[in-house]
């Protein structure tokens, strides 16, 4: 196709290039500059003749445009075609609307949103029903306003469709103008009911805990961070109680899952219930309840509360055929006095729940400055447990474990002891908790475990009387992964016989994880090693698993036996442990014997085998070859009591 240059505009260069007359022009044009305008008719004719010979040409350049046209609107048929198919099977729902929300047009995913098959079958609705429409016509004005022509405006819209049942529809609608009146809207629907129902648990889950329906950690900061902000302005003051349910996971356990659920919805009401009004109580653990108290005038206030907290929680529970009584600890901290914000308030709370544990169970504490410095005392303890190993600062002292009838050692425990750089001995009631909650128990166990049966190997390679070796394990120690290798490693390494090996287990652990407990204890059994139960009575008191788990001996808690001759109750339990014993095949020792009275009472009822400084305190290595060699025959009573303590 050729363009002449329009009139008026100046000629291009290349202008000549795209009209074959232009060069003719361009002379004609130099000789008018030259000659007279006589010579103008000659030019006329010229161009006039060199224009008919170029109408070939413009017929066909005419052809091709015609031709172009109707390729053009057979494209644009096509087209339409095309845009309505997507129009009308697009999966989601496509509307246009007039100026008063009025549907014009819709599509099939559209009309079925409203429950309808077609579209024509909407819209014939919409004729016949009053109020029916895409938009709630009371609605639409405030709506429409909203709308604007250049972004897509959304909003969900709950509507009612064709059955009644109620949805919630996600809209995408702009205002289309022309000549700059608003004449129709258009946009999208789509039914996003069931994504707005996942929405709304998910926001539930990250915010809530389904199981108590209380606001979960995270939602429990917020609304925290929100009082303490109020309390900031109005220099008011706000109290954090931190409540754990003691051993909830043996419970748990041992009653099911489906009781430890139910437990945890009942400790919940009831803590909801002792908080009162003014207050926000959160699950912030598996077993951790949070109380914020708003406004707290004084601390005897809060005081009354974390009573009737402590009461409530601590009262009966009964149900799915059990009852049983559940132990908290409390700790408090309160604003601005202990915390800032909700980290160092809750840090300063869980503190004093660690210090309540002092007083026994079912107490609390309010937060005081000396509780950090013991903090600080076990951090600094937990720092030097760390290189205490390696620093060769721990030790093993052994106790004789006695047959009263021959005054033969059948036995020695090893207890663990730590040479403090400072501090001096220190005896395990000092570290162990400490070694337990920083998991150094683990390596210190193994290393507790390796040299003691090195040491018994030791004494027999010297030819002294070979007796079985006691080693205290901590539940957690117990529970790592590979504690059963660990103990077949150190007995191949160190050479020792299994049978020469008795683990000192603790009550509470045979209660959880029971079925992993029952494999690794049969286990640790077909190796040959001895399993005994330390401290026995003073724990969480289910006696199903004695039958459950074979172990070999019970050790009778020194808390029983202290009293055993004047305390007719510690008697009767200490008579019923025994006989209990007796009856399923176990052996028993009793613990902690410190005088004749106690050792004629076991006697009696013929609980031989005595551990106590009735005989013998924890001794050093060196001397323990002289006991074993010699034993305590004839006894030695109270000799003991005169030894160093190690
Ligand atoms: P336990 O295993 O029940 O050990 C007996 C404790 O009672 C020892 O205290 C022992 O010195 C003390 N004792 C024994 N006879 C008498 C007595 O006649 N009168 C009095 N007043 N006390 C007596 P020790 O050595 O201080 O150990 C305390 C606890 O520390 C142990 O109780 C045990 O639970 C734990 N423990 C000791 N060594 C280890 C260890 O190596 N690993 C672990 N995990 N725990 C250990
Ligand atoms: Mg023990
Ligand atoms: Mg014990």
């Amino acid at each position: 196709m050729h363009f002449r240059c329009p009139p008026g505009l100046p000629s291009r260069a290349h202008d000549s290039e795209i009209d074959p007359i232009a060069p003719d022009l361009a002379k004609a044009d130099a000789v008018a500059a030259t000659e007279v305008s006589l010579q103008r008719p000659f030019v006329e004719r010229r161009r006039s003749r060199r224009i008919e010979q170029s109408w070939p040409e413009a017929i066909d350049v005419l052809h091709q445009v015609l031709l172009g046209f109707e390729n053009a609107n057979k494209e644009l048929v096509e087209s339409e075609t095309k845009y309505r198919t997507i129009f009308e099977d697009a999966p989601v729902g496509i509307f246009q609307v007039d100026r008063h929300g009025r549907p014009l047009s819709l599509n099939s995913a559209m009309s079925r949103v409203f429950g309808y098959e077609s579209p024509q079958e909407f819209l014939a609705a919409v004729s016949k029903k009053q109020g029916l429409s895409l938009f709630d016509p009371t609605r639409w004005n405030a709506l429409a306003s909203s709308i604007g022509e250049a972004d897509l405006r959304r909003f969900d819209l709950q509507v009612e469709s064709r059955d009644g049942e109620t949805k919630w529809v996600r809209f995408h609608v702009r205002a289309i103008r022309e000549k700059g009146r608003i004449v129709r809207y258009e946009g999208t629907g789509e039914d996003v009911s069931e994504r707005r129902r996942v929405e709304a648990r998910n926001e539930r889950l990250a915010y809530f805990d389904l199981l108590t329906d209380l606001p979960n950690r995270t939602l429990f900061h917020e609304q925290f961070s929100k009082v303490l902000a109020g309390a900031r302005r109005k220099h008011s003051q706000v109290a954090l109680l931190l409540l754990a349910v003691d051993r909830f996971k043996i419970i748990n356990d041992s009653l099911g899952q489906n009781f430890g659920d139910r437990l945890l919805q009942e400790i919940a009401e009831r803590t909801i219930e002792a908080a009162g009004a003014n207050s926000v109580v959160a699950r912030v653990g598996g077993a951790e309840f949070a109380i914020v108290l708003k406004n707290v005038g004084d601390l005897s206030r809060i005081a009354a509360i974390a009573e009737s907290v402590v009461a409530k929680i601590s009262a009966e529970y009964s149900f799915f055929g059990h009852s049983l009584n559940v132990f908290c600890n409390l700790g408090i901290s309160v604003f601005p006095e202990n915390g800032k914000d909700c980290e160092a308030l809750m840090k300063s709370a869980d503190i004093a729940m660690s210090c309540s544990r002092e007083d026994g169970l079912n107490s609390f504490r309010i937060f005081t400055d000396e509780m950090n410095d013991k903090i600080q005392e076990s951090l600094r303890m937990e720092h030097g447990l760390r290189v205490a190993i390696a620093r060769n600062e721990l030790f093993l002292v052994y106790q004789p474990q006695v047959d009263m009838r021959t005054g033969n050692v059948t036995g020695l425990e090893a207890l663990l002891r730590w040479n403090h750089p400072q501090s001096g001995l220190l005896l395990p009631g000092k570290f162990i908790d400490v070694a337990e909650c920083s998991g150094l128990i683990v390596p210190i166990g193994e290393w507790v475990l390796r040299t003691a049966c090195a040491q018994a190997r030791k004494w027999q390679d010297e030819g002294l009387p070979c007796v079985p070796i006691a080693v205290n394990v901590s539940p957690i120690q117990f529970r790592q992964q590979g504690f059963r290798e660990l103990v077949r490693d150190v007995l191949e390494e160190t050479g020792l016989d299994p049978k020469y090996l008795e683990l000192e287990l603790t009550e509470s652990l045979l209660l959880s994880s029971a079925d992993f407990m029952f494999s690794l204890i049969q286990e640790l059994k077909d190796m040959g090693v001895m399993l005994a139960i330390d401290d026995f009575g003073t724990g969480f008191s289910s006696l199903g698993y004695l039958r459950q788990f074979k172990v070999n001996r019970l050790k009778i808690a020194r808390s029983f036996i202290q009293d055993v001759s004047v305390d007719t109750d510690d008697a009767a339990i200490t008579t019923a442990i025994i006989n209990m014993a007796k009856a399923l095949n176990l052996s028993v020792l009793a613990e902690g014997v410190e005088n004749e009275a106690q050792l004629s009472f076991l006697q009696e009822q013929q609980c031989y085998t005595i551990q106590g400084f009735y005989f013998s305190k924890p001794v050093a290595v060196d001397q323990i070859d002289r006991h074993l060699r010699i034993g305590f025959g004839g006894f030695a009573p109270l000799a003991a009591l005169g030894q160093p303590e190690v």
